[in-house]
């Protein structure tokens, strides 16, 4: 016999397994440990995911997500503005600026 959950936490748990790396088991885990860490957890991703919502668009000049219109890259000074790297995602973007630092 399978619990009956509330279609609240069942949209959470859909929502999360749509996202990377998340089956149904791990949506499910990830969904009871936001309800059963409201102040920690819940709170902080909803306030998250309302500023990132609110707040980020694409940098006009290298496309990546910034919050303004271009990002913090693009405004570095210190950087060759002569030198192009393409990547797929923001993602491998990230991961490829930390090896170079
Ligand atoms: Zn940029």
């Amino acid at each position: 016999m399978s619990i009956r959950l509330s279609p609240a936490i069942l949209d959470l748990i859909e929502a999360l397994k749509k996202l990377p790396g998340f089956g149904p088991r791990s949506a499910q885990r990830a969904a009871f440990h936001l309800l059963q860490n409201r102040d920690g957890s819940l709170d902080v991703l909803g306030e998250a995911l309302s500023r990132v919502r609110g707040g980020v668009t694409r940098c006009k000049l290298c496309n990546t997500f910034t919050e303004g219109d271009i990002c913090p890259v693009c405004l570095d000074e210190s950087r060759d503005p002569g030198l192009l790297c393409v990547v797929e995602s923001a993602a491998d973007q990230m991961a490829l600026d930390s090896s170079l630092a």
